[in-house]
């Protein structure tokens, strides 16, 4: 991993995201970016904040109404419904132990629990998975997971990182166990980019990979 990480780091640095504190607008963010890409989810995300000044406002505002503001994202109906959903369930429901009595709309005391107990609890809101609940944690608080997006996973896969077929809890665990403490954001960052810019789905560049010398795929993919 660490042979791993100084290869990207050759090619796209040392990325820099000081952790932003505000865990309530990385987990809207998150369910934004379901399906579509980085600009569309920022321009979905600001006209909602256009929109709707407060969370409560989100919260409480007609779907049909956030569904309209949220539509240059795609899928508007589907993330609509989620987000008042679990906006809802972020006022309401009953939360861990240590963390203020339910009722406000924030997050902000997530940072108090541990990573097991904040993923647990956040993994019980509607529709959010691992993935995000681990986006939540590192890039608003730093805390220790790493989310395993589909270019993680691809690549990962690739450089044999992960078991070929591996579900994604696997994935998760396997790759917060190779992660070295401390560099989590580094490495989801700069896999992240490397799947983007290089590693493609359909037609990964081996020939112009950085990678290409320790990576047990390289050169597998020329035929098709
Ligand atoms: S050598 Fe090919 S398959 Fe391996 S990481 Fe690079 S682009 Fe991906």
């Amino acid at each position: 991993m660490r042979r791993l990480r100084d290869r990207l780091r050759d090619v796209y640095g040392i990325p820099c995201a000081p952790p932003h504190g505000d865990p309530l607008a990385e987990l809207i963010l998150t369910v934004l970016s379901q399906s579509t890409n980085d600009r569309n989810r920022d321009v979905a995300y600001f006209a909602m904040r256009e929109r709707f000044r407060t969370w409560e406002q989100v919260r409480d505002a007609p779907v049909d109404e956030l569904e309209q503001a949220i539509r240059p994202g795609g899928i508007s109906r589907v993330k609509s419904a989620r987000i008042k959903s679990i906006l809802r369930a972020v006022t309401d429901n009953e939360r861990p132990r240590g963390a203020p009595a339910a009722g406000h709309l924030t997050l902000d005391w997530l940072s108090t629990l541990s990573v097991p107990a904040a993923e647990a609890y956040l993994t019980s809101l509607p529709g959010v998975g691992r993935k995000t609940a681990a986006c939540v944690l590192l890039f608003s608080f730093g805390m220790r997971d790493v989310p395993v997006d589909t270019h993680v996973s691809r690549v990962g896969t690739r450089l044999g990182l992960f078991r070929a077929g591996a579900p994604f809890e696997e994935l998760h665990d396997t790759m917060l166990e190779i992660t070295p403490a401390g560099e989590e954001l580094e490495l989801h960052i700069n896999l992240l980019r490397h799947g983007r810019r290089t590693c493609h789905a359909r037609r990964p560049e081996c020939g112009a990979c950085a990678l290409a010398r320790m990576c047990p795929s390289a050169g597998s993919f020329d035929a098709g």
